[in-house]
This record gives structure tokens, C-alpha cells and sequence, in this order.
């Protein structure tokens, strides 16, 4: 009987899952394996908003294969050896898994190739799981990646992605093979309130949906902060329960304003991990250094506490960073002027905002978190990397009623209008009633501060 093992990682689906496919082309059985992975506990990246979306990950995987007649294999220390273990256990010929995208992938990657080599068994790394295009898959002349985004996206949106995937119909999974329990949701103590539901069903369910209400209108309301347009699909793209194959080729087929931009946001999203691959080092070092001698001390941590607590007395600021508390998730375009305010308005190093992320999004992702944190900092691909957003003029803009900041910031809720984004310039008296902050800093000093520090006019 011939057996082969499928290690699921950041691809936790059934649907448009090439590895499993060929698995069960190639085995009479097949072990969906997942290890809970120490060396990911031990970078930290192991936090409760995404261990809690794992788990109903995990836990909607496993009965999706039940469905199926088979079963999830959950085992937990480094996944090498775990692997290994499976193999010697069940005799099986070979293992299936994603490319991975990062570092650590590519590390875990070359840890399995070498256990396998030892029992001489064969490891198949499959592409195009976990990105739409692998990084490295296009690249300009004379680089080993892209530095700029519309170039990468003309020629990514040049390229041929391969058709999608059903979900197979059948999995047969050996007898006999012990499993740890799947976890449960409910066991996982400190997350958000709000935080959404995960698992590939739930996004299947989100994607359908997003498909018939919002895809069309994406291109005029992505930014709406009230309006909450977006498709909120990057929790399920980070753990992998939609294929971003599948999103792109859907978008493409239906067509217009709405899926050419959506395919852009996830071509940014391919940008991203393409740059990662070839500079590691740009999750933590300044990818373009721009010699900033970032403000630290007890003054820089009391404006960090502020910001990290949505205390910053710019309300629009204030509710992005409260959403983030509230629900693990924040939209973008609150990530976009909360990480202008801390790295430019604050001057605060962009790591110090890039960790506090890290530690709440249920999509927080090495590639995508530390190189848009850089781009809005000005350190990485943005061409204008001195630019600094004001969030007044954000809040009027991107929230004209000022139905965001009182949804987030109840202090205010009672202002009318686009009032809410300026309390200062209330009565004293009737400031003295909201319990609210006043501005940590003023914004023509914040942005004097910015620009004598990066020396720019
Ligand atoms: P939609 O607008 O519906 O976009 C669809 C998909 O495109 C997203 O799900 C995402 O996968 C991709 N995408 C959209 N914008 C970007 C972008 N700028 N860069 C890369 N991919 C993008 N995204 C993450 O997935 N993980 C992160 O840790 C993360 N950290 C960020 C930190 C900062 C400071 C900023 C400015 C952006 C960050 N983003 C991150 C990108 C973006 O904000 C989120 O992907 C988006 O808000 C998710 O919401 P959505 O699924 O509704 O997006």
C-alpha cells in the first residue's frame, strides 16, 4: 500500500491544494499532517489571536477531511523530525508540501529535505500554494526582485496562473496512527472580542459573499473606513484556507473596476513576499536606511504607551488602534495613517509599531507586516518615502460623517458630524466633559520634528 505525506502549513484547505492532489494521484493513502510547530512558539510569532484562528483552522480541516473518510494527523515539536516520525510509522514513500515564503519556510524546508535524504525519501515542494506567483518567479533585469510595485505588477499580471482546484472527494487515511488532539478555540485565553471566525468553510462562506456585495464596488469604497468595504479575506490568506490562485483567477473572470483593483491589492500582497525572500534581513533592518536616529526614552515610551492604548488624542488614530484591540484586524487604510502617525507624527522606530501589530492581527505577517510598516516609514519600496500623513485631513477624508472614530472612541460618540475629528477645538468646558486626551503632540511641531530629523525641505 503505498502512503504519502501531506505537510499542511500556511495552506489549511482542501480546495485548490496541488500538494494533496498529487498525494492522492500518487498513494493509495494519505496522512494530512500538521505539526504545531516549536520553532514558531519559540520566535514568538505564536500569539493568541492567530493560535485561536489556527485552531478553528485546524479544527474545520480535520472535519473536511472526516467528511471525507479521512482524518487530520496533529502532532507538535520541530517539524522535521515530527515528519521523519510519520514517515518510520507508516512506511510512506514520500512527502508533499507548499513552497514556503519565508525564511523560516525555507529553513524548515532544508531541515526536511534532509531528514527525508536520510531515510531516502523523496520530499515534493510544490509552488503557487501559498503565493499566486512564487517569489522569484518574475524577476526585472540585472535583480535578483522587484523594488517597485508597478513594474512587478505589469509584468505579474502578464503571467499564466494555472486553473483552481476542486476539493477531492475522498481521503484515505491510514489506520492505527496516533494524533494529539486538534485545538479547540475555546481553550486559547486572551484574544480579541471581536476576533472573526476561521477555518476554510468560513471562507469560503466570506469569499461567497464578498463576490456577490462587494467585489463590485471595491474600487470606489476600499477606503471608506465606515463602510468596512473591504473583503477582510487576509486572515484566510495568511493561514491559507483560500487559495490566492483561486481569488485572483475568480476576480479575473468576473471582471471590471472592482476585480482588476482587488487583483492589484493581491499582487501587493505577492510584492511583498518577493522582496522578503530575497532580503530576509528586511524583517528587522532598515531595507532603504535613512540614517533615522529614531526618539527613545522615557517621553518616546509615554507616546508609545499612547498609541498602543488609542490615547493619542487624534481620534482617527485613536479608533484604528482600538479596532486592532477590539477585533485583531484593523483596515487598512487605519493601518496606513496609524503607522504614519507613530513613525512620522511620533518619530518612533517603525520595529517598536511593527511588534505591537505582530502581537494582535490574526493576519499579522512577517512579509506584509514588516514591509508595509517600512513603506509607510519610508525605509522601504515607497518612492515617496518622506510623506507624512495628517489625521485630521485622513479622518475628514476617509470618514467625512466621523461614523468610525464614534464607533471605536465612545468618549466622543456624543460630537455630531465631522466634529469628532478636531475635540480640541471644542468650548473648554465641553471638552472638559468627554473623557478624552489632548494631542500628544501638534502637528506642525511633529512635522518640523520629522523633517529637520530625515533632513528634508
Ligand atoms: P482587501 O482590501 O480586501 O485586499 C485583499 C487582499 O489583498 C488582502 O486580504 C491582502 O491579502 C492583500 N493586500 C491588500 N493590501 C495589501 C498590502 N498593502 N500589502 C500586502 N497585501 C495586501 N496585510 C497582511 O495580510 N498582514 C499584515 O500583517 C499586514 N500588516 C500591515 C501593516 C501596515 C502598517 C499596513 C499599512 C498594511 C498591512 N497589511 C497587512 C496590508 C493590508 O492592510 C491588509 O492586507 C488589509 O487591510 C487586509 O484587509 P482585507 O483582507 O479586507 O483587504
Amino acid at each position: 500500500m503505498a502512503v504519502s505525506v501531506v505537510l499542511f502549513t500556511s495552506d489549511l484547505r482542501l480546495h485548490d491544494h496541488p500538494p494533496l492532489r498529487a498525494a492522492l494521484a500518487s498513494a493509495d493513502e494519505v496522512v494530512p499532517l500538521f505539526v504545531l510547530d516549536r520553532g514558531v512558539r519559540e520566535a514568538g510569532f505564536d500569539v493568541p489571536n492567530r493560535r485561536a484562528f489556527l485552531a478553528d483552522c485546524l479544527t474545520d480541516l480535520d472535519a473536511a477531511l472526516r467528511e471525507r473518510g479521512g482524518r487530520l494527523v496533529v502532532r507538535s515539536g520541530r517539524t522535521a523530525e515530527e515528519v521523519a516520525r510519520v514517515v518510520a510509522e507508516t512506511g510512506a514513500a514520500e512527502v508533499r508540501v507548499a513552497a514556503g515564503v519565508t525564511h523560516y519556510a525555507a529553513r524548515r524546508e532544508e531541515a526536511l529535505r534532509s531528514a527525508l535524504a536520510g531515510l531516502d525519501r523523496r520530499l515534493h515542494v510544490h509552488d503557487g500554494v501559498i503565493t499566486a506567483l512564487p517569489p522569484g518567479a518574475v524577476l526585472p533585469s540585472g535583480s535578483d526582485h522587484y523594488a517597485v510595485f508597478t513594474p512587478y505588477f505589469k509584468r505579474w499580471s502578464r503571467e499564466r496562473l494555472r486553473d483552481p482546484l476542486g476539493a477531492p472527494r475522498a481521503v484515505r487515511v491510514p489506520e492505527g496512527l496516533a494524533s494529539e488532539p486538534v485545538p479547540a478555540r475555546a481553550d486559547i485565553a486572551g484574544t480579541a472580542p471581536g476576533l472573526a471566525p476561521g477555518g476554510e468553510s468560513e471562507g469560503r462562506r466570506r469569499l461567497l459573499a464578498w463576490r456577490r456585495a462587494g467585489l463590485a464596488g471595491y474600487e470606489d469604497r476600499h477606503d471608506d473606513l465606515p463602510g468596512d468595504a473591504t473583503s477582510r479575506l487576509s486572515p484566510h490568506l495568511h493561514f491559507g484556507t483560500l487559495s490566492p490562485v483561486e481569488l485572483v483567477q475568480r476576480a479575473r473572470s468576473l471582471g471590471g473596476p472592482g476585480a482588476e483593483a482587488f487583483v492589484r491589492q493581491l499582487c501587493w500582497r505577492d510584492f511583498h513576499h518577493q522582496m522578503l525572500a530575497a532580503r530576509p534581513a528586511a524583517a528587522h533592518a532598515d531595507y532603504r536606511p535613512r540614517r533615522d536616529l529614531w526618539r527613545s526614552g522615557s517621553e518616546a515610551a509615554g507616546d508609545i504607551a499612547a498609541w498602543k492604548a488609542g490615547r493619542t488624542g487624534y481620534p482617527v488614530v485613536d479608533a484604528a488602534m482600538r479596532q486592532l484591540r477590539h477585533e485583531g484586524w484593523m483596515h487598512n487604510r487605519g493601518r496606513l495613517l496609524t503607522a504614519s502617525f507613530l513613525t512620522k507624527t511620533l518619530y518612533i522606530d517603525w520595529r517598536v509599531g511593527a511588534r505591537h501589530f505582530l502581537d494582535h492581527l490574526v493576519d499579522g505577517d512577517i512579509a506584509n507586516n514588516q514591509l508595509n510598516w517600512q513603506w509607510v516609514a519610508g525605509t522601504g519600496a515607497d518612492t515617496r518615502p518622506n510623506r507624512v500623513l495628517n489625521p485630521v485631513r485622513q479622518g475628514r477624508r476617509f470618514d467625512p460623517d466621523g461614523d468610525y472614530v464614534r464607533r471605536w472612541v465612545p468618549e466622543l460618540s456624543g460630537l455630531p458630524g465631522p466634529a469628532v475629528h478636531e475635540p480640541w477645538l471644542l468650548p473648554a468646558p465641553e471638552r472638559a466633559r468627554h473623557d478624552y486626551p489632548e494631542p500628544l503632540v501638534t502637528l506642525p511641531e511633529a512635522l518640523d520634528r520629522f523633517r529637520r530629523a530625515r533632513d528634508v525641505g
